[in-house]
């Protein structure tokens, strides 16, 4: 990886994003075409329980997902119609939302598989599956949390293969499109130090980026500025965009930049975090070694905005540094990542 890595590469670099699947925008509006597509053999399902996706421990302790045949379904009914996703490699997926029935249905007839939390598993799952099933997981979301018209109260129905929602009420039919927040998130560098933060919920000594929503009114360079002064009263002198990522948990798009501050004055701003420190590049990979502190979770951003940085200081792959931190190898248990 180079350090002057172009923009398209970076991003799909993390997690969930360039899956480049054909969303199929033209047939999200052909009922007829999707029904159709169901019956096919190649047909798959993402099903999700309560926002958890269908997965299975594979023998080298990774997590494969399991997408189902809608025949595996037919017996029970649907809660919502299936929602068109795309289409890879002659393969349309469709994701599904399913009951408790189904659930221990589905469970019952795949054998070590299971519904879990996707932000868990991603690392140890193949990135293109990872990606659909942030997709799916997204959309699913979405649907369950504007059931009801946000204008009338009335219930909505899903159209365009489940990429829009009508009100059901004649005389309101207020349309709803998916929603995604976006977020803002940064790593703030000063000569040869970064600056991190961490939050009292987060695992001990797990530091990280310092990231926020962006507000109405704000372009995505004002969000950086105001939310980096909030949080650690940081000046900043020059922000670069690097990458962004899909983040449905639940629902944000992030932003990555890198800033360079004034200088490396700072204080905590507001509530939002327990402790700021500034990082040199030397000293990261002793306080790794020792313990003293663990990187982000490597699915998010934020784990890759510092690698990228640390490239840029050191010419080392920070990944590759953990790894070899970790005798066992890479893993969800891996201790220098959260
Ligand atoms: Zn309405």
């Amino acid at each position: 990886m180079s350090a002057k890595i172009d923009r398209l590469t970076a991003s799909t670099l993390n997690r969930f994003s360039g899956v480049r699947l054909d969303r199929l925008v033209d047939y999200r509006e052909d009922a007829s075409w999707q029904k159709q597509q169901l019956k096919n053999q190649n047909t798959r399902l993402v099903p999700l329980w309560r926002s958890r996706c269908l997965v299975e421990k594979t023998a080298d302790q990774n997590y494969e997902a399991v997408y189902v045949h809608p025949s595996e379904l037919q017996q029970y009914n649907v809660i919502r119609e299936p929602t068109l996703l795309g289409k890879k490699d002659d393969q349309v997926y469709f994701a599904v939302t399913v009951n408790d029935q189904q659930r221990e249905h589905l469970l019952k007839h795949h054998n070590n598989s299971e519904f879990s939390d996707l932000r868990i598993l991603a690392g140890d799952m193949h990135p293109l599956k990872a990606g659909i099933l942030a997709y799916a997981k997204a959309l699913h979301y979405w649907q369950h949390r504007h059931t009801f018209c946000g204008t009338c109260g009335a219930a909505n129905i899903l159209h365009s293969g489940g990429h829009r929602m009508v009100c059901s009420n004649d005389e309101c039919g207020r349309q709803t499109f998916p929603r995604i927040d976006p977020a803002i998130i940064v790593l703030v560098s000063h000569g040869d130090a970064c600056l991190l933060g961490r939050q009292a919920r987060w695992p001990i000594n797990r530091f990280s980026t310092l990231a926020g929503f962006v507000e109405p009114g704000e372009s995505l360079e004002d969000a950086v500025v105001r939310e980096i002064w909030e949080e650690a009263r940081v000046r900043l002198k020059t922000i670069s965009y690097r990458s962004s990522q899909p983040w449905p948990f639940p629902a944000a798009a992030m932003a990555g930049f890198i800033a360079e501050a004034e200088s490396r004055d700072c204080e905590i701003g507001d509530n939002e975090l327990e402790a700021i420190r500034w990082f040199s590049s030397k000293e990261l990979p002793q306080l790794l070694a020792k313990g003293e502190i663990y990187m982000p979770n490597r699915v998010s951003i934020a784990f890759q905005l510092v690698s990228e940085w640390y490239l840029g200081q050191t010419g080392d792959d920070l990944r590759q540094l953990i790894r070899e931190m970790q005798p066992s190898g890479p893993g969800r248990h891996n201790k220098n990542t959260c």
